[in-house]
């Protein structure tokens, strides 16, 4: 019922004041330039186990440039981001960074989960398949035990009946889903969704966003880029806001999204509300 889980979430929250989680992602410097145009100019980011962070911004703004750094899908020049105290993309001797090889980068990037705003899963697997194929190939889990993780993970996202089905039969939202499921598939330490619904129709928003909020509420660490304020003021223990390549605020929603304090993030949240 609805009052277990206010009880719930009560005790959940004064327990995490009491004990705060440990810092899983934490990116620190981060500087990035394409050409001339500095994208990123010095970011700095934390989020703590179980913690759900929603960065806001315009479009431009380096917003997928960030996530994209995050799992060393960009090199940056500046800063670094470590997951779980693990340095992504280098490695340390003495006062120096020295780039991973591409398979030991690939092995990392395993566990840093990424939802695209275009879904893109294997068009030639089945939705089963494209759960295996990663854990698999990259982790070198058994096949049986890979396959057996998959059709949960679907169970979770109310998919397993298209288990077998190819992505192009089924609709934006069941695709985006099965996405998400293939990126738990890793058992990723973090989830870094780009805009997950923006290239659905209206219509599909709400189920994806429900699986989502799902596992938020079952304490999965997340970063989520999106323009969706109500999912933000519902989910986020964090928003983030992020213009010209910079973090200009950021705290729980209650302060970011009804009471900003800096000009510009008043100034889009007056255009997106
Ligand atoms: P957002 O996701 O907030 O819309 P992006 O991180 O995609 O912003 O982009 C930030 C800026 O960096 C934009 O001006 C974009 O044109 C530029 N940019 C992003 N990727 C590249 C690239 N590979 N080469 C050149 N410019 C890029
Ligand atoms: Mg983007």
């Amino acid at each position: 019922s609805s009052t277990t889980e206010v009880i719930a979430t009560a005790v959940s929250t004064t327990e995490a004041r009491v004990d705060t989680p440990p810092v899983v992602v934490d990116v620190r410097g981060l500087r990035k330039s394409f050409g001339s145009h500095e994208v990123l100019r010095g970011v700095d980011l934390q989020v703590r186990a179980g913690e759900v962070t929603v960065v806001l911004g315009p479009s431009g703004s380096g917003k997928s440039t960030l996530l994209r750094s995050i799992n060393h899908l960009e090199k940056v020049d500046a800063g670094y981001v470590r997951i779980d105290d693990e340095l992504i993309g280098y490695r340390q001797v003495g006062d120096r960074l020295h780039e991973l090889r591409e398979r030991d980068v690939l092995r990392q990037r395993a566990r840093i989960g990424f939802v695209f705003q275009q879904f893109n899963l294997f068009p030639h697997l089945t939705v089963v398949e494209n759960l295996v194929e990663a854990p698999v190939s990259v982790l070198g889990r058994p096949r049986d035990e890979a396959r057996e993780l998959a059709l949960a993970l679907l169970d979770r996202v109310g998919l397993r009946e298209k288990a077998d089905a190819y992505p192009r039969r089924l609709s934006g939202g069941q695709q985006q889903r099965v996405a998400i499921a293939r990126a738990l598939a890793l058992e990723p330490k973090v989830l870094l969704f780009d805009e997950p619904t923006s290239a659905l129709d209206p219509e599909l928003v709400g189920e994806v966003l429900d699986v989502v909020k799902d596992l938020a509420r079952s304490g999965t660490t997340m970063i989520v880029v999106t323009h969706e304020i109500g999912f933000a003021r519902e989910v986020a223990d964090i928003v983030v806001f992020m213009d010209g390549g910079q973090i200009l605020e950021q705290g729980p929603p209650a302060e970011v999204l009804d009471d900003p304090q800096h000009p510009r993030t008043q100034a889009f949240l007056s255009k997106v509300l």
